[in-house]
Formats: C-alpha cells, structure tokens, sequence
C-alpha cells in the first residue's frame, strides 16, 4: 500500500490565495512516496532503453487497454498512429471531465497523481512527443495547484523532459471533445473540428498529436510492471463474459455513491448491491444513466445487462466514461432527460445546424405534457445523422431512451418490441 499524505502547505497556501472556488484539498501520494514506493522505475528504464517501446505497447495491445475519457478507442493502436507520423508530435491530456455524473478522473488524480504522470511521461517517450499540454476544468483548482507543485518536481528530478503546460479549462462542455479542446489550447473558441484529418495526424499546433484521458494513462505503470512479470493484471478480472477493470462514478439515489473500480461487465444490481449499499431507504431502482447524460437511460428491467464498451448498443445506450446515475420511483425519466436536452442546448458550440437548432428545438417540444413521438424522433434521428460531433450526436439519447422505455410519462405509444431487440 502507497502511504498517503496531506497536500502540502504550498498548495493550501495557493487555493487560499487564488480566492477561487475551493473543493476539498486532495490527499495524495506524492512525488517522494511515489518513488519511494518504486514509482518511476519504469519510466527511467525506458529512458536507459532497458524496456523498449515495443514492449511497452505489446503489453498494453495484451491487456486490451482503451480509452476510458468515453470513445473507447484502443490506446496502442493510437499510440501506433502517432508514431507513424512525421516528428514534431505533441500530446495533450483531457482533463476536462464534464460529461455531467463523471468524476473518476478527479479521483485518481487526486489519490494517486504521480501513476497518472508515469504513464503520461512513457507514453510521450514512446511515441517520441515534444511538447506536452495538460488541459484540466476550471472546477478542480486545488487539483490544478496540485498537479504544478507536483509537475514542478518531477521536473526538478528530469530536467531533459519536454515541455510540459498546463493549461485551464473555462468551464465549456464542449472542450472535453478532443479537437474543441485542441482549439481551446491553441488559444480559439472550442469548436470542434471536421475531420479527418484526425488529431492523430493534424492535431495540436497542426502537429500529429496524442490525446489522452488521465485515467488511461494511470493504469500504465501497472500493466507493463504486470506484464515484466509474466503476468497478466486482469487476470481473473471482468465478469459476464467481459474481461478487465473498469472504474464508475457512481451517483444517486445510492446508499453509497462514489468511484468503485470493479470488474467490467458488472451489471447495475449488482454494483448498487454490492459496492454501493443499496439503494437508499425509501427507494427503489427506476431506471438510471449508464454512461452520463450522454449515454442514455436505461429502465429498472434492464438492470442485469453487462456495463462495458460495447454491451449497451442494442438498447441505444452507451457506457461512455461510465458515469452511472441512479433514479428511483420518486424521480421522472423524462424531468431527467429534459434537464439533459436543456444542459446540451446551453453546451453546444452553436457551429452546426442540427445541434445548435435540434437541441433547442427539442428541450422545447419536452416541455410539453405529451411529447410528438414521430416529431422528436425525426429531429433525434437529424441530429444523430449530420451533427458534426458527439456532443450533438448523442444529445438525442436520454429523449430516445424515455419514448422507448418510459412511454407511459410522456403519452407516447407503447412499442411492442422486446426491450433490448433493435
Ligand atoms: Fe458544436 Fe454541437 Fe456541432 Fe458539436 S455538434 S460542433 S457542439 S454545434
């Protein structure tokens, strides 16, 4: 077990004076307890050329890493990508955590930072990065203050890293999308590009670029160090017939709520029951939110479907960074969803026609008593169909998922096909 200490008195110091928003003060492993405990070891042997980068990305292609931000994409074969471009190539971390019920991300940076540097500081060596940006929300100052005090050290101990920035957020939804947050760095209106190309090849400052969740990057070390052993981390781990760890904020109507890092292909009753205490008294499971406001809603029936990448499609839904929210028989999925439509029209970056006019339009046809099943779903399918990112993409989903599975609140006819059949 790492040893856990305060952070330290520069960092209160720095929140106090900022006058910002506070949050609870982290405690942290820092950087002498992290390298007393082993921590850097690998990096440094990569550095030495004592472990190859092949090494690196074979285990990382073994343990079947990806993306946890919420796209899922396989981190080796991007690792792979970027190094097939021509050099200079940069990195920037997604610390903007915004997709509403997610907060893992804050959890590991503020538990365990310097696991999250590690594997950030072997990635750029990996892939040959020169120039590193760490974009982190504006609502996690005392993470911000601690991440600079921390990154301050770690350049003390190398001082041949590339240059590492951190750079704040401002608070825009829309700026956890990679390439918004591509133009956010580059000092532009976070509007989210068209692509290809892809930020793997045209990315930050016009240079192919690596993006990263912190998340991700954190569970490097302990693959690698696993798989130097002969071993395999997940060994054992997942259930139901999915293989690995996965991380969920868990928020609600939970005894419990919090990050539970756990098997992936938990089912929802089994997280609430064994993780997370139940439900809270007085409350029975309604339905919830696998994935964020994004990943849509699933009924009380549907509690016992595996939660991964992958498993949720047939329903319309998606695990996304597996924010999961869980509502009772005193809530209304469809208050749920109209308050997510609402939260997606004030988001959008207003560039595209379907999501700038279709969020808006459908927070307003929501708010009627009975919903325009056939209306809504043409304009749902419109925005899923032309938006050009995911932020207008799957602002439908919550809607979508209420005239499916929750018709009753909203007038709408009762589909007579199974849940779950598409
Ligand atoms: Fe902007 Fe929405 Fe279009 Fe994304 S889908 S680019 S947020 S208007």
């Amino acid at each position: 077990q790492n040893p856990v200490v305060k952070a330290d008195a520069d960092t209160v110091a720095a929140v106090v004076a900022s006058g910002e928003r506070t949050e609870p003060l982290p405690e942290i492993v820092d950087f002498d307890a992290y390298r007393a405990a082993g921590g850097y070891r690998l990096f440094e042997t990569v550095c030495e050329g004592a472990c190859s980068g092949e090494s690196i990305i074979t285990a990382l292609e073994a343990a079947g890493l990806r993306g946890l931000g919420g796209a899922g994409f396989p981190s080796a074969r991007k690792w792979r990508s970027v190094m097939a471009q021509p050099a200079p190539r940069n990195m920037a971390v997604n610390i903007d955590e915004g997709e509403p019920g997610t907060f893992k991300d804050r959890h590991y940076l503020g538990s365990d930072p310097h696991r999250f540097i590690e594997g950030m500081l072997i990635a750029a060596r990996v892939v040959g990065v020169a120039a590193i940006w760490i974009y982190i929300r504006d609502e996690y100052p005392a993470l911000r203050h601690m991440l600079n005090t921390e990154l301050d050290k770690v350049r003390a101990a190398w001082p041949d890293l590339p240059p590492i920035e951190v750079r704040r957020g401002a608070g825009a939804y829309v700026c956890g999308e990679e390439s918004g947050m591509i133009e956010s760095i580059e000092g532009k209106r976070g509007m989210p590009r068209l692509r290809p190309p892809y930020v793997a090849e045209v990315g930050v400052l016009g240079r192919p670029t690596l993006v990263h969740n912190p998340e991700t990057l954190w569970w490097v070390r302990g693959i690698v160090e696993y798989s130097q052993q002969g071993k395999d981390w997940l060994d054992g781990r997942g259930r139901n017939g999915r293989k690995g760890l996965r991380s969920f904020s868990v928020s609600g109507r939970v005894a419990l709520p919090g990050v539970v890092v756990t098997d992936a292909g938990i089912t929802l009753r089994q997280l609430i029951d064994e993780h997370c205490g139940g439900m809270l008294p007085g409350h029975d499971l309604y339905g919830y939110f696998p994935g964020g406001a994004s990943g849509g809603i699933l009924p009380a029936s549907l509690a016992d479907v595996p939660l991964d990448f992958d498993t949720l499609a047939p329903y319309g839904c998606f695990i996304g960074s597996a924010a999961i929210v869980v509502f009772s028989q005193h809530d209304k999925a469809r208050l749920l969803a109209e308050n997510a439509m609402h939260f997606f029209a004030h988001e959008s970056c207003g560039q595209c026609t379907p999501c700038r006019v279709g969020t808006d339009k459908a927070a307003r046809l929501m708010a009627a008593p009975e919903w325009d099943a056939g209306l809504l779903g043409e304009l749902g399918q419109a925005m899923m169909d032309a938006s050009i990112c995911g932020l207008g993409q799957a602002a439908p989903n919550p809607m979508r998922s209420v005239l499916r599975f929750f018709p009753h609140e909203v007038g709408a006819p009762v589909t007579t096909e199974k849940e779950g059949a598409q």
